[in-house]
């Protein structure tokens, strides 16, 4: 069990709630790190009196020193501070919820240090999926999954003592705002339309790939990632309840489920408390006022970002950090206004027929890949 983290992004919409588990479990905090927001790290750094404070950008790494000067507290900017927090001799596990291929050099570097890795970044496994599952069975470090749907596998899968009995992943997806619409409505969708997601509260990247159904994309090959089986083992279904948080079957037709109410606390509790549980201070799933739980089939011509995943995943080698990258740039612009809400699927596709794919990539020739696709993805 976890007794002191390190945790790269807290003041994301992960990282406050990651603080909340850490407050309710009473967890030490070696590290934090952010990006700009200096405000908030400061508040965090007084409540949780971390060893070391990172923000990405210098000058807000150098107020926060000017702010924090009265503590014993080190401020670092940019990756090298990164690379620094995700190391720390005191922390025994890393919470990696940055957002972006920024998270995958750390993970790889706390890998090397045996921490557990309480993993909120896609990106690292999405790019590199291969390279750090290799890193974490050589070094032995402990991947545990905190986002929603790895997790509810990672429970599902306690009792499994032969991987080979799996038949199937399916991974539930609650289909985001625009569920429903054809790509001609698509068309039309503003980031105003697609940031109010029905069941989740998250970031706005995450938000905009929950509406293309990227998400799922980059959720499918993680998980072929995490568990070692092939794309056609994994699926996804649409379940708009967000109450399954996904399923494993069984070779012998049984499926077994976790189910919950939509509160990331649970997977973030659970990467720190495994094997073990720690009692819950917040609501719990009440079967008799849930409602009904429906599923249907992703539309995958509307959504054709789930699609390019799927065949991304087939090709493997760098195609999906081609993928990734490009669909980074492709959702700042649209966030922009830049660009139409299609254009993201585009605008991958593009880069995916100019950035050649390299197959079994170093770390070097992934991040080449990542470089190269934010080139091809500008128009
Ligand atoms: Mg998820």
């Amino acid at each position: 069990m976890t007794k002191c983290i390190s945790l790269l992004g807290s003041t994301g919409s992960i990282g406050k709630q990651t603080l909340q588990v850490v407050r309710e479990l009473g967890l030490s905090v070696a590290a934090l790190t952010a990006n700009t927001q200096v405000d908030l790290m400061e508040q965090q750094a007084r409540e949780f009196h971390p060893e070391l404070v990172v923000m990405m950008n210098e000058d807000a790494a150098k107020e926060l020193r000017l702010r924090l000067s009265d503590l014993p507290i080190r401020v670092m900017p940019g990756e090298d501070g990164l690379m620094e927090a995700a190391t720390l001799e005191n922390a025994d596990t890393v919470v990696t919820a940055v957002v972006g291929s920024v998270g995958l050099r750390p993970t790889l570097a706390a890998i090397e240090k045996k921490k557990r890795i309480a993993l909120a970044n896609k990106e690292t496994l999405v790019c590199a999926g291969e390279l750090v599952m290799a890193k974490a069975k050589q070094y032995g470090a402990e991947i545990v999954p905190v986002d929603s749907e790895h997790s509810a596998i990672f429970q599902s899968m306690q009792g499994c003592r032969d991987r080979s009995e799996i038949a199937r992943l399916i991974l539930t997806c609650s289909g985001g705002p625009f569920f429903g619409m054809s790509y001609e409505e698509l068309e039309h969708m503003t980031p105003a339309h697609a940031l109010k997601h029905p069941n989740w509260s998250m970031g706005a990247k995450i938000t905009i790939d929950s509406a293309t159904l990227m998400n799922k994309g980059l959720e499918i090959i993680e998980a072929m990632r995490l568990y070692d089986l092939p794309v056609e083992q994994v699926d996804a279904v649409i379940h708009r309840q967000s109450i399954v948080h996904s399923l494993v079957e069984y070779r012998d037709g049984a499926m077994i489920a976790q189910l919950g109410t939509p509160d990331m606390k649970l997977p973030i509790r659970y990467a720190f408390t495994y094997p073990n549980r720690a009692v819950t201070p917040d609501r719990r799933l009440d079967l008799l006022t849930c409602g009904d739980l429906t599923f249907h089939a992703p539309d995958m011509e509307a959504f054709r970002c789930l699609k390019i995943a799927r065949e991304c995943a087939k090709v493997g080698g760098t195609s999906c950090a081609i993928m990734n990258a490009a669909n980074e740039v492709a959702v700042m612009a649209f966030l922009r206004g830049e660009i139409g809400f299609n254009d993201i699927a585009r605008r991958v596709e593009t880069a995916l027929s100019r950035v050649e794919v390299k197959y079994e990539p170093s770390l070097a020739d992934i991040l080449e890949a990542d470089r190269l696709a934010r080139l091809a993805a500008v128009n």
